[in-house]
C-alpha cells in the first residue's frame, strides 16, 4: 500500500462480546481497495460476527474498524467517539454489500424486485432507473432470462447469484461473503464461484469466508486464519497453504486441504 492511500479495512484489536464473553478477542486485519481477502478457520472462531461488526449487525465493544477511512458504529467528534444515529448507520450501511450463506430474498418478490427494492427504498433511485440498473446486474450474473422468476422458482445457485446482483444494486465499495456456497449443491457451486472471480477481477474489495481453498488459492489476494477470537496469521494463499508459520494454521489445513 502506498503512503496516503485509506485502506479500504482497517480492523485493530477489535473486540466484541456476548453475554459478557469474549467473541472476538482482538483482531486485527488491514485490507487495501481492490483485495480479496479469504477469511478462513474453525467453525465458531469468529468468522461471521466479523463480516456483521464490519456490517454494523453486531456493534463493538472494543477496538476500533474502519471501512475506506470512515468508523464503523462511531463518528469522531475531536479525539471522542460517538454512537451513530440510525440514519448514518443506513448510510454507511449502504457503502457495504453483504452475501449470507441462506440467500435471504424476498419471497414474495422477483429476482428483479429483490434486486430494485433497496436503491429505490434505501436511496430513492426512480423506479425506471432502478429497472434498468437491475437489469443489467442480473444479466451479469448470468440471469437475463430469469428477471420475473421468483425465489422458489430458482435453484440456490440462482438465488445465490440474485442475493449478489441485490447486494452490487447499492453500488458497494466492499463486498462481504459469509460462506456464500456453503448451503448449495456441489454442482450449483461453480457458478455462484464463477460471478465472483468475475467481481474479483473487476477490481471489487472483497472479504469471502469460505472453505472453498481452491478459490482461495486462485483468487484471494490474501488469506487469513482466523481461530478462536483473533486471526492469527495473514499471507499469500502461496505461502499461507504451503509454509504456515502458525501451528494452528496447519492443523487446520491439514484437516481441510
Ligand atoms: P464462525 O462464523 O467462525 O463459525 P461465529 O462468528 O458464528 O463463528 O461464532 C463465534 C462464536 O460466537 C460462537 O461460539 C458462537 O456461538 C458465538 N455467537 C455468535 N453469535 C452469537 C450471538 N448472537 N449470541 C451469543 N453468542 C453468539
Ligand atoms: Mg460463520
Amino acid at each position: 500500500m502506498t503512503a496516503g492511500t485509506i485502506p479500504a479495512v482497517e480492523a485493530r484489536q477489535v473486540i466484541k462480546l456476548f453475554n459478557g464473553i469474549e467473541i472476538l478477542k482482538g483482531v486485527d486485519l488491514t485490507i487495501a481497495s481492490g483485495e480479496v481477502v479469504c477469511l478462513i478457520g474453525p467453525s465458531g472462531s469468529g468468522k461471521s460476527t466479523f463480516l456483521r461488526c464490519l456490517n454494523h449487525l453486531e456493534k463493538i465493544d472494543g477496538g476500533s474498524l474502519q471501512v475506506f477511512g470512515e468508523w464503523i458504529g462511531y463518528r469522531q467528534v475531536g479525539d471522542r467517539l460517538h454512537s451513530l444515529k440510525e440514519s448514518e448507520i443506513v448510510r454507511q450501511r449502504a457503502r457495504i454489500g453483504m452475501v449470507f450463506q441462506r440467500f435471504n430474498l424476498f419471497g414474495h418478490m422477483t429476482a428483479l424486485e429483490n434486486v430494485i427494492e433497496a436503491p429505490m427504498q434505501v436511496k430513492k433511485v426512480p423506479r425506471p432507473q432502478a429497472i434498468a440498473e437491475a437489469q443489467q446486474l442480473l444479466d451479469r450474473v448470468g440471469l437475463s432470462h430469469r428477471y420475473h422468476a421468483y425465489p422458489s422458482e430458482l435453484s440456490g445457485g440462482q438465488q445465490q447469484r440474485v442475493a449478489i446482483a441485490r447486494a452490487l444494486a447499492m453500488k458497494p465499495q466492499i463486498m462481504l461473503f459469509d460462506e456464500p456456497t456453503s448451503a448449495l449443491d456441489p454442482e450449483l457451486v461453480g457458478e455462484v464461484l464463477d460471478v465472483m472471480r468475475s467481481l474479483a477481477e473487476e477490481g471489487m474489495t472483497m472479504v469471502v469466508v469460505t472453505h472453498e481453498m481452491a478459490f482461495a488459492r486462485e483468487v484471494c489476494s490474501k488469506v487469513a486464519f482466523m481461530d478462536n477470537g483473533a486471526i492469527i496469521e495473514t499471507d499469500t494463499p502461496q505461502r499461507l497453504f504451503s509454509a504456515p508459520a502458525h501451528a494452528r494454521t496447519r492443523d487446520f489445513l491439514t484437516r481441510v486441504l
